[in-house]
């Protein structure tokens, strides 16, 4: 494996004494609490309720007296309601797949995009990422922040950027072989798709050029970045975030491999236990919550992320002080992410209400065949279609695959059983059979 150079984009604020870190957090905290308490209405109200006043925040330890929130806000108040900044303010908005109806959103102001724009360049810069290099970006590029915010970030290092987006396995290959990328940015899954489809399309891997990349957006294990460092000869390294803090780079590994640094300067990482919502120490495994304290046009405060995980500030060999977060290792919600799109059991039962002929049993079954994931759905027919035509049939399997794809925004195999088939559950219905192991 290549070997990595410990490059530090900010050493001042990656570095910095854990007290400065703590200083810096409670001073931009109590800006954050009385900026949303002055400017959105439901932030004021959910604190007035909890007879809380931006005054009563003093440092980070008050941080606990504020009250959660969640994706229900987001959805709740879309499009601009959590907004902390007038509209004219706002230069961008991203959104997140995986919730019924309206999607997620989040406005940037040129500041939030800044941060962020930062957040990824220390993430790439741990990465190895420089001006001399090439980076080709294969995150889907749009309402999804994977694009934009890799695309951003490789550009603050000075690298050269191949917007590729996703999709087409063989361009993708050929243009990282013909331009001699050296860092790729994409899911780890696709990236080991990649990896695999190199012999296949006869390429050498000794021809390519990559020496590390940055994988994110779903869920991998220490096993895959074996896998994916074997098939390139590459440093792997995982970056995590999501659209309602920033995007990417939230957390991000160093050439240490030991956990993701979090960018402590913008946010603050809590993690609680999600039954009773206490505040746990740090090592002990709970959801992880964050508050950001320079996002400017919709900050968020206490948002819960769902992601389970543990915290560790202990000192990093890197020499970076950020605390640093483990490898997600579950929901605590019925989250999936397939192919690096967020997926709930709801939206899939959303579709099938809408077509008739089917009952509204159905099972996910999720599998990871040649590292692509693949969903099958399987719904029930109801006795009156099932004794019916097979052309029917069909027709309510393609239009049950349309509108998953339309809805959800990815590809299904619809199965369609016999009534009566798909096992009852006395208390709460178990909808997903997940085989892959994302544990390791
Ligand atoms: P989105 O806002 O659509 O980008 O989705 C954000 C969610 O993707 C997070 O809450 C996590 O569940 C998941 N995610 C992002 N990066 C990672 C990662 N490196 N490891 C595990 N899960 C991730
Ligand atoms: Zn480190």
């Amino acid at each position: 494996m290549k070997v990595n150079e410990n490059k530090i984009y900010n050493p001042e604020i990656e570095c910095m004494d854990r007290k400065d870190i703590l200083d810096i957090q409670s001073q931009r905290l109590k800006e954050t609490v009385a900026h949303v308490y002055k400017n959105v209405p439901m932030y004021r109200q959910r604190m007035d309720e909890a007879g809380v006043k931006p005054e009563d925040i003093k440092s980070v330890d008050d941080l606990h007296l504020l009250p959660f929130t969640n994706k229900t806000d987001l959805r709740d108040e879309f499009p601009y309601g959590l907004l902390a900044v007038d509209k004219s303010e706002i230069v961008r908005i991203q959104g997140s797949s995986g919730t019924t109806g309206k999607p997620i959103v989040s406005g940037y102001t040129q500041n939030d995009v800044d941060v962020w724009t930062e957040m990824v360049a220390r993430s790439l810069t741990a990465a190895g990422a420089g001006k001399d290099d090439i980076v080709q970006v294969t995150y889907g590029y749009g309402l999804f922040t994977g694009g934009l915010g890799a695309h951003q970030g490789a550009s603050a290092v000075g690298a050269m950027v191949i917007p590729m987006s996703s999709g087409n396995t063989q361009r993708q290959l050929m243009m990282m072989h013909d331009l001699g990328a050296t860092m790729l940015c994409c899911t780890p899954s696709y990236a080991i798709f990649l990896g695999e489809s190199l012999k296949e399309l006869g390429y050498d891997p000794k021809e390519f050029k990559l020496k590390s990349g940055c994988f994110g957006a779903e869920p991998w294990t220490e096993e895959m970045r074996e896998k994916l460092e074997g098939l390139f000869d590459i440093n792997a390294y995982n970056i995590y975030g999501l659209t309602e803090i920033a995007g990417p780079g939230v957390a991000f590994e160093c050439p240490s491999k030991c956990g993701m640094h979090v960018n402590e300067d913008h946010v603050i990482a809590e993690i609680v236990d999600p039954k009773t919502g206490e505040v746990l120490p740090y090592g002990e495994t709970g959801e992880l919550v964050f508050t950001t304290i320079t996002k400017t046009g919709m900050p968020m405060i206490r948002y819960r992320t769902h992601d389970i995980c543990t915290l560790d500030a202990t000192p990093c060999s890197c020499g970076r002080t950020h605390v640093r977060m483990s490898r997600i290792t579950g929901r605590t919600d019925d989250m999936l992410i397939i192919r690096g799109v967020n997926v709930f059991p709801s939206q899939i039962e959303e579709v099938l209400l809408r077509i008739s002929g089917v009952s509204p049993h159905y099972m996910l079954v999720v599998d990871r065949v040649n590292s692509t994931d693949r969903l099958e759905v399987q719904v029930e027919l109801t006795d009156e279609i099932f004794s019916d035509k097979v052309s029917d049939i069909e027709k309510i399997q393609n239009a049950i695959t349309e509108q998953i794809k339309s809805v959800v925004g990815i590809a299904a195999k619809v199965k369609l059983v016999p009534p009566k088939t798909i096992p009852r559950s006395e208390g709460k219905a178990k909808r997903i059979i997940d085989n892959r192991d994302l544990t390791k």
